[in-house]
């Protein structure tokens, strides 16, 4: 079982379930969150049990589009979207180590930083359309 949480330990999480390798979102609204880019992993939400979950302050960026952080030392943990209620995405940064993920995929490269140097070897996806 994998678990994880905050800085400060008042959210704590775990993961009764398999997780998805890592991705790496820079869209502009991920980087503002993060201060960088989200680099998330993902579950099924039912396999996802938060310790308390009052401590967990969510955020909607846009409708239907959630970020959640600690409400108390602000750590970005999770993010879902209403179209898809089963999914969660997980800060990868907050999973306990070993995670034994790998990192595979980059999606909006686009409006990733110019500061940013993207890893070789990902795939690569940019805005639809
Ligand atoms: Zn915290
Ligand atoms: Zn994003």
């Amino acid at each position: 079982m994998a678990s994880g949480g905050c800085l400060c330990g008042a959210v704590r999480y775990e993961v009764d379930g398999p997780l998805r390798d890592v991705w790496n979102c820079h869209c502009e609204r991920c980087r503002r969150w993060t201060g960088h880019h989200l680099a998330a992993s993902a579950a099924a939400a039912s396999d996802v049990t938060v310790g308390d979950p009052s401590a967990v302050r969510w955020y909607a960026a846009a409708p239907g589009v959630h970020y959640g952080s600690c409400a108390t030392c602000g750590s970005s943990l999770f993010w879902k979207v209403d179209a898809e209620p089963g999914h969660l995405s997980i800060a990868a940064g907050t999973l306990d180590q070993p995670t034994g993920l790998a990192t595979t995929t980059a999606w909006w490269v686009s409006e990733a930083a110019d500061y940013h140097r993207r890893a070789d070897g990902l795939v690569e996806h940019d805005l639809e359309g």
